[in-house]
């Protein structure tokens, strides 16, 4: 069954779930209605380990509050092999390198709880 919630309902309980395909084990995200691998339709969800590595990144500035701090949008290579894309946290810009451990934290924002990434091992 098709279904888009599940990102969120794990991030409200600290979890990032990803969709993993029931019959033949592939984690397939962004989520499609059939597995990609073996055409499923059954699916069920799997905890992400929350390691990544940075794969791109862009600066967003809001274009009617430029005083906002500055966003920065992330796409990552979860250690699971699927990309996920998401905002970074906690670092510089100068400092961002393809490549550099991220590590998952969350991020409430109004009603939602969002999964997010940091520098992994920073304390903060
Ligand atoms: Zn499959």
């Amino acid at each position: 069954m098709w279904e888009d919630g599940t990102i969120w309902q794990g991030a409200r309980e600290g979890a990032l779930l990803l969709r993993a395909c029931a019959d033949c084990g592939e984690i397939c995200h962004p989520p499609l209605p059939m597995c990609p691998h073996c055409q499923s339709l059954h699916w069920e969800h799997r905890q992400a380990s929350g390691k990544a590595s940075l794969l791109s990144w862009l600066v967003s500035v809001h274009p009617a509050e430029a005083s906002q701090e500055p966003r920065v949008i992330i796409v990552v290579r979860l250690t699971e092999g699927v990309n996920f894309v998401s905002n970074l946290i906690d670092t510089r810009i100068e400092t961002l390198s393809e490549g550099m451990a991220l590590e998952l934290c969350f991020e409430t924002s109004g009603e939602l709880v969002l999964p997010v990434f940091r520098p992994a091992g920073d304390a903060v």
